[in-house]
């Protein structure tokens, strides 16, 4: 079961979706314009989004757009207009996973929306996973090889690296805390004593080890966001 948002004016449509995926057993939420959706991806977690481009109050280009920014790793299918051609090339360049064109049969939306969710799925973090970005280096990472790309250049990446990398990744568009790093790294927990002594040393270290990485993702159209307090976040940077 898939967590999933509909975000579509059509009530019409927007109830036979809304039906439709529930009855497959995906958890379905629906909005019915942009603001709306925004509000809820601000809120709550999705494993996919079913986006209409032709949306009130923010357009559903503008909603992926946000999304991309905000959310670089969650898949998004979006619906276009049978003659909108503009509208899907457009569409997938700012980084929807995949599109349908209305009217559409739903078996093939199922199929498809399947489809994007199977590869967006990590568990344990195996396989192969494109991080999208609006640049053609994008970030590529295998963790079964482990190895990283960025366009066809591979990564060089220390053990360390990799890691913070693979948490990063594994997490896109959501906040890893310093204690999550350092447990991967299996180095204590810095708790309050940050700023001295071995818990210390592993926080400086950890700073060193963000600030390679953002080095290493030059041109990536990522960047890795020190989200004061709480830990860092990769995201994508502002086209
Ligand atoms: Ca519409």
């Amino acid at each position: 079961m898939s967590s999933l948002l509909i975000v579509e004016d059509d009530e019409l449509l927007r109830d036979g979706l809304s039906a439709q995926l529930s009855q497959v057993g995906h958890a379905v939420t629906a909005a019915a314009d942009g603001e709306a959706a925004q509000r809820l991806l601000e809120a709550n977690r999705y494993d996919g989004v079913v986006l209409d481009l032709g949306l009130p109050k923010i357009s559903g280009m503008d909603v992926l757009r946000w999304i991309r920014r905000r959310l670089p790793a969650l898949p998004v299918l979006i619906l276009t207009a049978r003659d909108g051609v503009d509208d899907r090339v457009h569409g997938l360049n700012a980084g929807a996973d995949d599109y349908l064109t209305k009217p559409f049969d739903m078996a093939e939306l199922q199929a498809r929306l399947g489809a994007m969710l199977r590869r967006a799925r990590l568990p344990a973090f195996g396989g192969s996973l494109e991080v999208p970005s609006n640049t053609t280096r994008r970030l590529r990472v295998d963790a079964t090889l482990p190895q990283a790309w960025l366009g066809d250049e591979a990564l060089e990446l220390t053990q360390r690296e990799w890691a913070l990398l693979s948490l990063l990744v594994t997490h896109a568009g959501r906040v890893v805390s310093r204690e999550d790093v350092l447990e991967t790294w299996q180095i204590g927990d810095p708790g309050d004593s940050a700023g001295s002594g071995a818990a210390g040393v592993a926080s400086n270290a950890l700073e060193v080890y963000i600030h390679r990485l953002r080095r290493k993702l030059a041109d990536s159209g990522l960047n890795i966001r020190n989200v004061r307090g709480l830990g860092y976040m990769l995201e994508t940077t502002q086209p």
